[in-house]
Formats: C-alpha cells, sequence, structure tokens
C-alpha cells in the first residue's frame, strides 16, 4: 500500500498545508500511518479563489460527464488500493471498504449518466409567453464528511457537484483524510480541471468552519453530528446559504410477531454490528414482541457473541476496530453510562486486552424507550432490545425520538410491513432487509436527522439554482405601456 506524501491540494496544486500536523493513526495496531498537515484558513481562501471555472460549467452535459464516467474507471482500476488505504486508516473490514470503493465508482459513473441525460423543462403555457425552468451551478460549493465511509461519502458529494458544473472545496473527517486525498488523485488524473477541487483536511472548528464561512462557497452538504449540522445551519442561515445536511440516528428495527427468526435475526445483526456500528442507519433499537421476547432475546445474544472481532485486513473479520481509541473509549464510557441506567448487558459490555481499538458487539435490555442510551447516538456496537405489546405500541415507541432517519420492519405480512412502513418517521424503511443503498433511490432524514435530499437523479439539483425563463410571444408592445 503506498502510503501518501504528506500534501494537501489546493487550488489545483499540491503543496503541503499551513495548518496544524494530523498523525493518522491505523486503530488495529495503533501504529502512525501517515503525518498530513492540516489547512489553514489561508488554504481555505486560496481554494475558494480558485475553485470557479467557468471552463468546466460551459462544457455540455455530455462532455463533462464523460469525464466523470473516467474517474468512475480509474477507482475501479485503483480499487484494492483504496480500499486497503481505507480500511487502514478508518480500521474498517475489508470487504466493507472494497464495496465502499464500488460504490464511489458507481456514485461517478451514476451521476454522469443522470447528467447526460438530465432535461431541462418546458412548463405548461399560461399566457402569450413560453416558460422554461432551467437549472445553472452554484459556483464553489463545500463538502463536508464524516470518517465512517470517507471514499462512498465523498463521492455522494463531488459526483453530483461537479456534474453540475460547480467547484468542490472536500473537507474530510481529521482524522481519516488519506483516502479522499487518493480519490481527489483520480478525479485530477480523469481530466476534471485541477482548480476544481480542493481537499482540505483538518479540524470542523477552524477548516470546516473557514469554509462554511466563506462568502464565495455558496452551499455546504454536510453528513455528520446533528450538533455540528446545527452549528453550521445557523452560520447558513446568516449567508442565506442553502446546506443539505445528513446527520445523526438511533434507528428502530423492529420484530413482527410472524417474523422468519432465521431472517429477522441475521438482518438485526447485521443492521446494528457491520462497520462495527460506526453508522448513521445503524439499527440501534431493536423492538421485540413481548411475546416472542426471550426467544429473540436468546437468538439475539448467541448470534452476536459468534461474530469474529479482528483486523479489518483479515478476510473473516466481521467486526473491525473502532475508528480511533478515543472513540473506542468514549464507546466503553456509554456503555458504563448504561449500566448506570439500570441496564442488564446480555453480551460485550467490555473492552477486550486486543491491542487495537477493539470493542465487541454489545446488548443491552432492561432500559425504557425514554432513557438516554435509548435516545442518545452511541456511533458504536451497542443495540437495546425494547419489548413492546401491540403496534400502536410498537409506533408511538419506535417515533419516540428526535432522529428519523431509517427503519427495518422484519415481517411476513405485506399488510402490517405497508401499516408500520408509512407510519414510522424515517426518512428511509428496509422491509425483510436491512443497510442496503442505491445510489438510484434519494436518501433523507427526517427531524433531527437531516434536511434536504442526496443521491438519486435529481441529486444533481441540490447543486444547482433553480431559474425561471419568460419568452414574449407577441409582436407588439405589453398593452398597460403601450
Ligand atoms: P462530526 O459532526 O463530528 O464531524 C463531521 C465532519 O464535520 C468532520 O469533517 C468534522 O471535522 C466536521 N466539523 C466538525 N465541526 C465542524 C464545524 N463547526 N464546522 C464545520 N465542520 C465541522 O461527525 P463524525 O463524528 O465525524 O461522524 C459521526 C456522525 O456522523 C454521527 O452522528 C453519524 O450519525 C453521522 N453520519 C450521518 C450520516 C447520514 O448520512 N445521515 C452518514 C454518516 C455519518
Amino acid at each position: 500500500m503506498t502510503v501518501p506524501a504528506d500534501e494537501i491540494l489546493v487550488a489545483g496544486r499540491w503543496r503541503r498545508g499551513g495548518g496544524a500536523p494530523l498523525e493518522c493513526v491505523d486503530p488495529a495496531t495503533g501504529e502512525p500511518l501517515a503525518v498530513v498537515h492540516a489547512a489553514s484558513a489561508r488554504d481555505v481562501d486560496d481554494a475558494a479563489q480558485a475553485a470557479a471555472v467557468p471552463e468546466w460549467a460551459a462544457l455540455l452535459p455530455h462532455e463533462r460527464a464523460r469525464v466523470l464516467m473516467r474517474v468512475g474507471d480509474l477507482i475501479e482500476r485503483d480499487a484494492d488500493e483504496l480500499a486497503l488505504l481505507q480500511t487502514r486508516n478508518t480500521g474498517k473490514a475489508l470487504r466493507e471498504t472494497r464495496a465502499l470503493v464500488a460504490s464511489a465508482a458507481a456514485t461517478f459513473r451514476f451521476y454522469a449518466a443522470a447528467l447526460e441525460t438530465m432535461e431541462t423543462a418546458l412548463t405548461p403555457q399560461r399566457g402569450p409567453y413560453l416558460t422554461m425552468s432551467v437549472y445553472e451551478p452554484i459556483g464553489v460549493v463545500g463538502a463536508i464528511t464524516p470518517w465512517n465511509s470517507p471514499i462512498a461519502s465523498d463521492a455522494q458529494k463531488i459526483a453530483p457537484a461537479l456534474a453540475a458544473g460547480n467547484g468542490v472545496l472536500l473537507k474530510p473527517a481529521e482524522a481519516t483524510p488519506l483516502v479522499s486525498l487518493a480519490l481527489a488523485r483520480l478525479v485530477l488524473e480523469a481530466g476534471v480541471p485541477a482548480p476544481l477541487l480542493s481537499v482540505l483536511p483538518g479540524s470542523g472548528s477552524v477548516v470546516g468552519d473557514a469554509l462554511v464561512r466563506h462568502p464565495l462557497v455558496g452551499k455546504v452538504a454536510f453528513t455528520g453530528g446533528t450538533s455540528t449540522g446545527r452549528a453550521i445551519g445557523r452560520i447558513a442561515a446568516e449567508k442565506i446559504m442553502p446546506v443539505t445536511m445528513e446527520l445523526g440516528g438511533k434507528s428502530p428495527t423492529i420484530v413482527c410477531p410472524d417474523a422468519s427468526a432465521e431472517q429477522a435475526v441475521a438482518g438485526i445483526l447485521y443492521g446494528i454490528f457491520s462497520s462495527t456500528g460506526q453508522s448513521c442507519i445503524a439499527g440501534s433499537r431493536i423492538f421485540l414482541p413481548a411475546a416472542r421476547y426471550d426467544e429473540f432475546r436468546d437468538l439475539l445474544v448467541a448470534g452476536a457473541s459468534r461474530l469474529r472481532l479482528g483486523p479489518g485486513v483479515a478476510g473473516d473479520t466481521q467486526v473491525a476496530p473502532l475508528v480511533t481509541f478515543a472513540h473506542r473509549d468514549r464507546v466503553a464510557a456509554l456503555v458504563d453510562r448504561a449500566r448506570e441506567e439500570g441496564a442488564r448487558v446480555l453480551c460485550g459490555g467490555a473492552v477486550p486486552s486486543s491491542a487495537g481499538a477493539y470493542y465487541p458487539p454489545t446488548l443491552l435490555e432492561g432500559l425504557p424507550n425514554t432513557s438516554k442510551t435509548c435516545q442518545e447516538e452511541i456511533f458504536g456496537p451497542v443495540g437495546v432490545l425494547l419489548p413492546y405489546v401491540d403496534e400502536d405500541d410498537l409506533v408511538r415507541q419506535a417515533n419516540d425520538s428526535v432522529y428519523g432517519l431509517a427503519c427495518g420492519i422484519w415481517t411476513a405480512d405485506y399488510r402490517r410491513a405497508w401499516r408500520i412502513a408509512r407510519r414510522v418517521e424515517a426518512g428511509t424503511v428496509w422491509i425483510n432487509t436491512y443497510k442496503q443503498f442505491s445510489i438510484s433511490t434519494p436518501f433523507s432524514g427526517m427531524k433531527e436527522s437531516g434536511l434536504g435530499v442526496d443521491k438519486g437523479r435529481d441529486g444533481i439539483l441540490g447543486y444547482m439554482r433553480q431559474k425561471s425563463v419568460y419568452w414574449g410571444l407577441d409582436e407588439g408592445p405589453l398593452p398597460w405601456a403601450g
């Protein structure tokens, strides 16, 4: 694996960032991987000044699409290297990072196709004029991403933003900039004009803040925690700047009384413990029917206890290390708090002695849905089992959350699935499956889980400004003045 040089991409040039050094650590071993000097506020300004490239926006859609298609090919060419780099920097299992790299390539191709087939609307005529609705690039947009799936979340912002004709300032999370920098090299190799994309690693409070406040940045697409989203939203309100926000979650996974135990248990374990629970859509509140509670609890505990903990690079690892030792300690402290709240720990619940930032799959019970453990995001491999008595009780508890990101339903009854799916407040509902993603399907969060919609064909429009054009058809002057 090639560890990238200590250079960041600013305004089309690779150079050492003007900010403090960030040490990237392999969380499976605790060993240093690379040092990347963060961007400074000056770097952010240089990047923003250079990022509007009129020649890119002036290309015809199919010409921009050809370049984006090539980015997809290059990601595929370097897939093994990118997956390994992301595994070493984030700890994630290789089988997951391979899927994330494939998803990034597919995202660039999808937005190339969406761009090439995008249509301008001639709206219905209501007078002696033709009316058109057209879309134009915003200019320069900011993309701020978290550490849990860098290459996929970077691609989901960069691809539609470039497709729309914008320049992009990408700020990856401070602990995991390496794969974002590697992706930027491929974007340039594909032929995207150099100053159009900058990658600005660093802390949220310095680099992220400078990016959001920069007067030339006309939109911010943010993925991260709800409190950070709120802070960005306040600045955006001052600037009257559009933002899209993909934020946190505390998603209910619901087992109905008629569910297949085999299917539901496998799906629930995947929904909460894959990515070591570091997933916004982790199904962390597990609702079980009171009548089958003991049966499902025992199956889930047996299944969770069998999951294989190990380094991300090992082919059979199911539960890899957490992203940093600090995050592992935070998860451990939240499980201790759950104990203080009265939780019974059914499995896991203690830091293992191994060298990496590991935390085992942990299941809790005995807490009400109103407890802090059930209301606040843990972002680790920790699920809480909650009994319910009937459908109304279930929906009331599932919706009793500030979040509304995702929901899973396990049932053999399609009428029940439909009823619950429509009553639960969640941007995505999975029925008899979980944590499946398609770039062609919109993604959004309800309540404090988000603002705006990502993905889907219309994802490009989120990076454009709408304009209406009226074409007069009368030969003579307007009657009032004439
Ligand atoms: P975070 O909010 O701490 O950081 C996310 C990004 O925002 C990082 O790049 C960070 O440096 C930056 N940032 C922090 N403060 C900032 C500020 N004041 N101004 C500008 N930028 C700032 O989140 P995290 O800990 O990196 O990621 C975990 C969170 O992300 C969880 O809450 C998770 O649910 C959420 N998430 C949501 C989705 C989704 O699609 N809804 C996907 C992945 C992660």
